[in-house]
C-alpha cells in the first residue's frame, strides 16, 4: 500500500511542479512590467534633468554674453563719446553724433540675436520698470519670475544680491521651452545717475502714471532695475530623449523576455524530466529488483486491472507459493546462493504461466501467481506443473538444491472477493500445504481460525481447557556427557474431536488472542509439575522443562504463580527449566528481562529457545539471566554442509565462553547425532532419540532411553563422567 501512495504523492509533487511554473511565469511578468516602468521613470528623469541642466548653461551663457556685449558697448562706445563731447541719447536718431543708450542697445542685441538663432534661443531685456511699452512683464512667467527676483532682493536688504536665476519648462508657441530669467541689476553710478534723471522727466513720470507705478523713483546701486529672460526650446533634446529612452526599453525588454523564455524552457524541461522521473520510480516502485518480476504493489496494479475487465462468470486463482527449504538454504549457503535460488525460480514459472495470467514476488520466498478466467482443473494443473518444475535440482555454484514449494490457492470470487483477501486465504492454504505436505492446498474455511468461523474453535478450545481435554506430551532431553535422560521438555497437545490434531504453534495464539494464556499456562505447568513429581517419587532424578510464551513474560502474575505451583507440588525450583523464545525477550525486553532475573533468582532454571532465529547478538545473549541455549532445530539439519556446522561448533564455544548449558534441538537421525557429538555437543533432543510421548509411556521407556544414552556416551568418551562410573 505504502507503495501505491509513494507513487501518489510522486504525482502530486508533479502537479505541484505545474503549479509552481505558472507562479514562476506569472512573477516574471510582474518583474517584467515593474522592470520596464523602472527603466523608463529612471531614463526619463534623468534624461529630463540632463536636458534642463545643458538648456539652464545655454541660458546663462545667453545671457552673461548679452551682459557683456553691453558693458563693452557702455565702457568703449558711450564713454568715448561722451568724452568726445557726444554721447547716448533715448532720441539717439534725431541727433547727430549721439548713439542709443545702452539698454536700447541690448534691446537691439536681443531683437537681432532672437532672430539669427530661432531654434536656438531667443532672449529680451524686461522689467517691471519699462521704459519702453513693449519691455513690461506680459505673461505668468514674467510675472512670476519678477516676483521670485524681487524675493531675492528683499531677502538681502543690504549688500550685493547673490542673484540666482529662476527657470520653468513651459509650452512656448505649442512646443516645450525652457523659460530663464536673470536679474538685470544697476550695475554702476553712471546707470543709476542717469535713470535717476530719466526718473525725472515729464514722459517717464508720464507713462508711471499711466502704469500706476511709482513716481520720482530713486535708484540706487544694485536694485532690481531689470532682467533678462531667455527661451531655451527642449522639444528637440526631448524628442531625441524619448527616442533613446524607448530604445532603451526595447533593448531591456529583448533581454528580459529572453530571460523569461530560458526560464520557462529550463522549467519545462526540468519537468519533462521530472515526469521521466516519476516514471522511473513508479516502475522500480512496482518491480522486484532481485527478479525483475512485479512486487507486490505491481502485482496488485495488474490484478486490479484484470479483473476491471473481467465478467461477472468469470473464475480467478490467486496462488500464494512459498519455498520449503529457502530459509535454510539462505542461512547455511549465504544469501547470494538464496538469490540466485529466487532467479531460479522465477525463470521456471516464466516457462508455466502465459498472459494475460501474471506472477510476481512478495519478498522473501513468496511468490504469488494470479491465473485469470480458469476452471478448477486447470488451477489443479498449473499447481501440479509448479509442484514438479520446482522439484527439479536447482544447481548453483558448486550446489544442487532442492527447493520445491508449498502452493495454497484462493479461488476468485469463491473464497476471496480482492487480491488482498486473496492473498490472506492463499496464506492460510499454504500453511496447510506446508504442514501436510502435499505441494499445495486449496483454501478451506474450517483451516482458517482468523475468519470469523474460527470463534467456534475458541469456543472449543475453552471447552477442552476446562474439561481435560487438552494432554501433554514429554520429550525427553538426553546428556550425553552422564549418559542419562536429564529431563523432559513439556509440549501442549490437542486433538480437536472433528479437526483433528490441533498444532501448539496454532493454540497459543489463539489463546493470547482470546485471553486464555495465563489459564492455559497454569494447566500446563500444573499437569508438567504433577508428571513431574511422579517421577521424582519413582526415584527418576529428572528436570522438567515448560514453555512460557511472549505474553506470560510480560505478566505479572507469572512468577507468582509458578512459584505457587511449584510449591504446591512441593518440588524444589531447580527442577523447572522455563523455555522462552529470543524473540519473546527481544519484544519488551526491559521487563522479561526483569521477570526472568526474579524467576532465576528464585532457583528457576531459564533456557532461550529457538537460539539463532531471533537475530539476537551474542553479546547480548550475555546479559540474559539464563543458564541454557536451546539452539534452534534448523540449524541440526543437514550438518554435512560446512556452514551449519560451523554454526554448531561456534554456539557450543559460545557457551561454553558465557557458561551456560547448550541443548541441540532437532536431532533427526543417526548421523546428525554422530556429527553433532562430534561437534561438541553433550544435550540433545530430537525425533531420532524419542518423540513427544505422553507421560506415561515415557515413564515406560525410561530406561531403555537411558541406556540408548549411556551407549552413545560411551562410544563418545568411553566411559569417562559416565552414569555408570
Ligand atoms: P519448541 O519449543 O521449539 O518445541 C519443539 C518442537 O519441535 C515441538 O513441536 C516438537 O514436537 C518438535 N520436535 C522435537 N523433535 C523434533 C525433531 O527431531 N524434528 C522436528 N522437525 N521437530 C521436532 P510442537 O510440539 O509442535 O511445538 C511447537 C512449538 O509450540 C514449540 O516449539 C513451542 O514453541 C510451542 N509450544 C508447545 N507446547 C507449548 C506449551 O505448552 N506452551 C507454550 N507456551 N508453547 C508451547
Ligand atoms: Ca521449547
Ligand atoms: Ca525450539
Amino acid at each position: 500500500m505504502s507503495k501505491f501512495s509513494g507513487t501518489a504523492s510522486f504525482q502530486k509533487m508533479l502537479a505541484f511542479g505545474v503549479g509552481e511554473r505558472r507562479g514562476l511565469i506569472l512573477a516574471c511578468l510582474i518583474l517584467l512590467f515593474v522592470l520596464l516602468v523602472a527603466t523608463w521613470l529612471i531614463t526619463n528623469t534623468s534624461q529630463q534633468r540632463l536636458i534642463e541642466f545643458k538648456s539652464q548653461e545655454i541660458a546663462n551663457v545667453v545671457a552673461t554674453q548679452a551682459r557683456t556685449a553691453r558693458s563693452v558697448y557702455t565702457t568703449s562706445v558711450v564713454a568715448k563719446l561722451k568724452k568726445e563731447g557726444f554721447g547716448a541719447r533715448i532720441d539717439s536718431a534725431d541727433h547727430i553724433g549721439s548713439v542709443p543708450i545702452p539698454a536700447q542697445f541690448l534691446k537691439q542685441l536681443a531683437a537681432n540675436s532672437s532672430v539669427e538663432h530661432e531654434d536656438a534661443f531667443q532672449f529680451r531685456p524686461l522689467s517691471k520698470w519699462n521704459l519702453s511699452p513693449d519691455q513690461g512683464l506680459k505673461d505668468d512667467f514674467q510675472v512670476w519670475a519678477w516676483e521670485q527676483l524681487e524675493q531675492q532682493q528683499s531677502n538681502t536688504p543690504e549688500g550685493i544680491v547673490d542673484w540666482e536665476p529662476v527657470w520653468r519648462i513651459e509650452n512656448v508657441g505649442g512646443q516645450n521651452a525652457l523659460r530663464y530669467m536673470v536679474a538685470d541689476p544697476a550695475a554702476n553710478a553712471s546707470c543709476v545717475n542717469c535713470h535717476n534723471s530719466l526718473e525725472q522727466t515729464p514722459e517717464i513720470q508720464a507713462m508711471r502714471r499711466d502704469a500706476g507705478t511709482e513716481l520720482n523713483k530713486m535708484w540706487q546701486l544694485n536694485d532690481l532695475m531689470g532682467a533678462l529672460e531667455v527661451i531655451v526650446p527642449v522639444h528637440e533634446s526631448s524628442a531625441l530623449a524619448a527616442a533613446q529612452t524607448r530604445s532603451g526599453l526595447f533593448l531591456v525588454l529583448a533581454v528580459a523576455i529572453t530571460g523569461i523564455l530560458l526560464v520557462l524552457g529550463i522549467s519545462a524541461f526540468d519537468g519533462a524530466r521530472a515526469l521521466a522521473v516519476t516514471k522511473d520510480l513508479e516502475v522500480k516502485a512496482r518491480t522486484d529488483s532481485l527478479t525483475g518480476l512485479p512486487n507486490r504493489a505491481g502485482l496488485k496494479a495488474k490484478v486490479d486491472a484484470l479483473l476491471r475487465t473481467s465478467t461477472s462468470a468469470s473464475q480467478h486463482a490467486v496462488m500464494l507459493l512459498d519455498l520449503n527449504d529457502f530459509k535454510r538454504i539462505n542461512d547455511t549457503l549465504g544469501h547470494h546462493i538464496g538469490d540466485e535460488v529466487l532467479r531460479e525460480v522465477a525463470v521456471r514459472l516464466q516457462a508455466l504461466i502465459a498472459p494475460p495470467s501474471v506472477f510476481g514476488r512478495l519478498g522473501g520466498d513468496e511468490f504469488v501467481v494470479f491465473l485469470n478466467n480458469v476452471n478448477n482443473q486447470q488451477v489443479i494443473n498449473t499447481a501440479r506443473a509448479i509442484n514438479q518444475a520446482l522439484d527439479a535440482n536447482i544447481e548453483v555454484d558448486q550446489y544442487r538444491l532442492k527447493s520445491n514449494a508449498s502452493i495454497g490457492i484462493s479461488m476468485m470470487p469463491g473464497d476471496s472477493q480482492n487480491l488482498s483477501e486473496a492473498l490472506r486465504c492463499a496464506d492460510v492454504a499454504m500453511y496447510c500445504a506446508k504442514r501436510a505436505k502435499t505441494g499445495y492446498k486449496f483454501y478451506h474455511l474450517d483451516n482458517d481460525h482468523n475468519n470469523l468461523n474460527s470463534l467456534s474453535i475458541i469456543t472449543d478450545f475453552k471447552a477442552a481447557l476446562d474439561n481435560d481435554g487438552l494432554s501433554m506430551v514429554y520429550q525427553p532431553k538426553f546428556d550425553f556427557e552422564r549418559g542419562v535422560v536429564s529431563g523432559a521438555e513439556a509440549l501442549l497437545r490437542w486433538e480437536h474431536p472433528e479437526r483433528g490434531m490441533i498444532s501448539p504453534d496454532r493454540i497459543i495464539p489463539m489463546a493470547e488472542q482470546s485471553d486464555q494464556i495465563m489459564a492455559l499456562t497454569r494447566w500446563t505447568v500444573d499437569t508438567s509439575l504433577r508428571q513431574l513429581k511422579q517421577w521424582h517419587d519413582a526415584g527418576r532424578d529428572l528436570k522438567m522443562a515448560v514453555n512460557l510464551s511472549a505474553q506470560m513474560l510480560n505478566a505479572d502474575e507469572t512468577v507468582v504463580m509458578l512459584l505457587e505451583l511449584l510449591e504446591a507440588h512441593d518440588i524444589q525450583s531447580h527442577h523447572l527449566i522455563i523455555e522462552v523464545t529470543e524473540t519473546a525477550v527481544m519484544h519488551d525486553s526491559k521487563k522479561a528481562i526483569e521477570l526472568l532475573e526474579r524467576l532465576r533468582s528464585a532457583g528457576v532454571g531459564i533456557s532461550l529457545d529457538d537460539f539463532g532465529t531471533g537475530y539476537s547478538s551474542l553479546s547480548y545473549v550475555n546479559n540474559l539471566p539464563i543458564n541454557e541455549l536451546k539452539l534452534d532445530r534448523s540449524f541440526s539439519y543437514n550438518l554435512s554442509r560446512r556452514k551449519n556446522k560451523a554454526i554448531v561448533k561456534a554456539v557450543i564455544d559460545l557457551a561454553a565462553n558465557v557458561g551456560v548449558e547448550l541443548v541441540l534441538e532437532g536431532v533427526e537421525d543417526a548421523g546428525s547425532l554422530a556429527l553433532l557429538l562430534d561437534s561438541g555437543g553433550t544435550q540433545m533432543q530430537g525425533y531420532y532419540l524419542c518423540k513427544p510421548i505422553a507421560g506415561d509411556l515415557l515413564t515406560e521407556q525410561l530406561d531403555d532411553l537411558n541406556a540408548v544414552a549411556l551407549d552413545w556416551a560411551e562410544r563418545k568418551y568411553g566411559g569417562r563422567n559416565l552414569r555408570a562410573a
